[in-house]
C-alpha cells in the first residue's frame, strides 16, 4: 500500500525553548518553542494528517480505526512511537525515565520511556548530560541528598551526528545549543531530579527526588553505538539502533534511489534538503508516516530523513 501520510507536527512552548525551530520551516507562535512533536498520537498533542484521504484525520484514531494502514497487531494498544525535535535555547532539567513495570505499578498503569536522541546541530562547546558518578544507591542518594549535582552528573562534549541511547533509569538533560531528534516510547512520564535552582513565574519548579533515586540505575554503564551503514545506488541507510521499542536509520539520498521498506509502517523526519517520494513533494522538517508493506520506495533528490520502525 503506497500511502504516505504527512503529519501536522505540533508545537509546544517550553521555558528553556528558543526560535531555532524555524529553520525547520514551522511557524512559531513565540520565541520560546522548544518542542516539535513531528509525531505523536498523544491525546493532549496529537498529529493531524494533512493530505490525501485522511485529512484531518488524528494519528491516535487513525491507529484504532485503520489497523491495516499501519500493519497493527491485535495485542498493540497505543500508537508506539513519539518523535520530536527538540531545540534547547538553555538548559533542559535533569531527569530521568521509569522503566515500563515501575510506571505501572507507580503512574497508574502508564509506560516508562526508553528514548533516544540524533544531533542536528550543537554549538561548539555545547554538552549533553548522560549518566552519573555515583559507585552504588548509597552514594547516589546521599550526593543527592547533599545537592552535590555538580560532582554527580556525568557530562559529555557533544557534536552534530552523535546518537545516544537513553534507557529507563538514566539520568539524562539536554543542555543549551543544541537541537535533537528523539524517538521514544509514546509516554510522558519524567522524574525531574534537579533544575538548576531555577525560578518559573517565581517559583522553582517541583523535584522528584524520591522516585528518581528508586529509578536511577547504578552504577552508570554508557551505552556503546555501533552505526552500520548500507550503501545502495544513489543511498545510504546508516542503522543507529535497535531495541524492542523502535529501530532507527538515517537515510541519505543524492539522486534517484530505491529503497525497500517492508513490514510494518515506517516514520520519516526530513532533517535536511528536499526531494520527493513516489512523487510526493518533501522538505526540510516534513513528518511522514509511511503504510505498512510500503515496498520499494523511489526516492529522487538530495535529502537526508530519520527514519524509524517498530
Ligand atoms: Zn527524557
Amino acid at each position: 500500500m503506497k500511502q504516505i501520510l504527512y503529519l501536522q507536527p505540533v508545537l509546544r512552548e517550553r521555558l528553556w525553548g528558543g526560535t531555532r525551530l524555524s529553520e525547520f520551516r514551522y511557524s512559531l507562535p513565540s520565541d520560546h518553542v522548544g518542542e516539535c512533536w513531528g509525531v505523536s498520537a498523544y491525546p493532549d498533542s496529537c498529529c493531524v494528517v494533512k493530505n490525501g484521504i485522511y485529512a484531518g484525520r488524528r494519528l491516535d484514531d487513525l491507529w484504532r480505526e485503520e489497523p491495516a494502514l499501519f500493519g497493527r497487531t491485535e495485542d498493540t494498544q497505543d500508537f508506539p512511537l513519539l518523535i520530536k525535535i527538540i531545540d534547547a535555547h538553555d538548559d533542559l532539567s535533569i531527569q530521568v525515565h521509569p522503566d515500563d513495570e515501575y510506571a505501572r505499578i507507580h503512574e497508574n498503569g502508564a509506560c516508562g520511556k526508553t528514548e533516544c536522541w540524533y544531533v542536528l546541530d550543537a554549538e561548539p562547546g555545547a554538552t549533553i548530560v548522560i549518566g552519573h558518578h555515583a559507585k552504588n544507591k548509597a552514594e547516589l542518594a546521599q550526593m543527592i541528598r547533599d545537592g552535590r549535582f555538580r560532582d554527580l552528573i556525568r557530562e559529555v562534549p557533544v557534536k552534530a551526528g552523535d546518537f545516544f541511547q537513553i534507557e529507563p533509569g538514566t539520568v539524562h538533560a539536554i543542555k543549551a545549543g543544541t537541537i535533537v531528534l528523539e524517538t521514544q516510547e509514546s509516554s510522558d512520564v519524567t522524574y525531574r531530579l534537579y533544575d538548576y535552582d531555577r525560578l518559573q513565574n517565581g517559583h522553582k519548579r517541583p523535584l522528584h527526588i524520591e522516585q528518581s533515586i528508586d529509578v536511577i540505575r547504578t552504577p552508570f554503564e554508557p551505552k556503546e553505538i555501533r552505526p552500520v551503514t548500507c550503501s545502495m545506488p544513489a543511498a545510504k541507510l546508516t542503522k543507529y539502533f535497535d531495541c524492542r521499542f523502535y529501530t532507527v536509520y538515517k537515510l541519505d539520498v543524492d539522486g534517484s534511489a530505491d529503497v525497500p521498506l517492508s513490514g510494518m509502517f515506517h516514520t520519516m523526519s526530513v532533517i535536511e534538503g528536499e526531494g520527493y517520494l513516489d512523487g510526493s513533494r518533501v522538505e526540510k522538517g516534513d513528518h511522514l508516516v509511511l503504510a505498512a508493506d510500503y515496498g520499494s520506495m523511489h526516492a529522487v533528490g538530495r535529502f537526508t530523513a530519520i527514519v524509524t520502525r517498530v
